[in-house]
């Protein structure tokens, strides 16, 4: 079991992320990915992937981030933290650099694809919609850094399906092959079909044990998972976030990429070793791990 998306390079793990990744292996989990979302995030998560043999990298500017892609890149104790969604701090730096610096994270050897990279139209209370063109402008310009150095796309989506597959289809060219996987996947099962005609991967997350749907969404993540084909499904906690059941509320963990897969695994009436074995390929051939 690999779980292809988390954040222990997050502050939520700072101070015991070795005692849960020591956690998630005795657990069965063979291969962990920690995400960046901009710029000081994506080099902790290299950081990491160079302590420990089974922990890899993927470096990249969220679509929160894109108006502040170096955010928090050189931090300064003296001043308080700004909050998100202010717009770009004093000392960024020019719009260039941010580029420049992901480019050097991603050379690193553990570095496996560009992510979590995308588009987000959710209107979150902490952080409202970054600029649509701003979004748009970041999202490409990390499309043609993956094709600059021969690296999958990892691809983070909210409300925002049919412009990420139109900017997409623009760069088909320069996609890999597999070109990638959409994390976290949610939408419909005609977007779904579109996403998997590209030749994308799709990851799901402890949210397909919750009951309900997610507020904006019309189909339930349980018949997206039924309806994608094993062979292109991968596994993720997204830890801290969406905790499976029974742990909502509390903090995520890598190790609970466990509970996905018998989820994955009763959804689809098929053994969790099945499961298991398929997904592992799956994350090995995407990643190259
Ligand atoms: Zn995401
Ligand atoms: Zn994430």
């Amino acid at each position: 079991m690999i779980d292809v998306h988390c954040h222990l390079n997050f502050q939520a793990f700072e101070k015991d992320y070795d005692q849960i990744i020591k956690d998630a292996f005795e657990a069965g989990v063979s291969k962990i990915i920690n995400v960046g979302t901009k710029i000081d995030s994506s080099k902790r998560a290299v950081e990491l992937a160079e302590q420990y043999e089974n922990l890899y990298a993927i470096v990249g500017i969220h679509p929160h981030h894109a108006d502040k892609p170096l955010h928090g890149c050189h931090p300064d104790p003296e001043r308080s933290p700004v909050p998100d969604g202010t717009g770009r701090s004093e000392g960024e730096g020019s719009p260039g650099d941010w580029i420049q610096e992901l480019e050097k994270l991603a050379k690193n050897p553990k570095v496996v694809a560009i992510g979590e990279i995308g588009m987000d139209y959710f209107r979150y209370q902490s952080n409202g919609i970054v600029d649509k063109a701003t979004q748009k402008e970041i999202f490409e310009a990390q499309i043609e850094l993956a094709h600059k150095l021969k690296l999958p796309l990892q691809i983070h989506n909210r409300h925002a399906g049919k412009d990420i597959l139109d900017i997409l289809l623009h760069h088909k060219n320069e996609l890999m092959n597999p070109p990638g996987m959409f994390h976290c996947f949610s939408g419909d099962l005609d977007f779904l079909k579109k996403v998997l005609d590209l030749g994308f991967y799709v990851g799901f997350d402890g949210n397909i044990t919750y009951k309900g749907l997610a507020p904006g969404e019309d189909t339930m993540l349980s018949d997206l998972v039924k309806a994608a084909p094993l062979e292109r499904i991968l596994i993720e906690t997204d830890s801290p976030y969406l905790p499976p059941e029974p742990h909502r509320g509390e903090r995520n963990l890598p190790k609970y990429a466990i509970i996905v897969g018998e989820e994955i695994a009763r959804l689809k009436g098929l053994s969790f070793d099945t499961v298991r074995e398929k997904t592992t390929r799956n994350a090995n051939e995407i990643f190259k791990l």
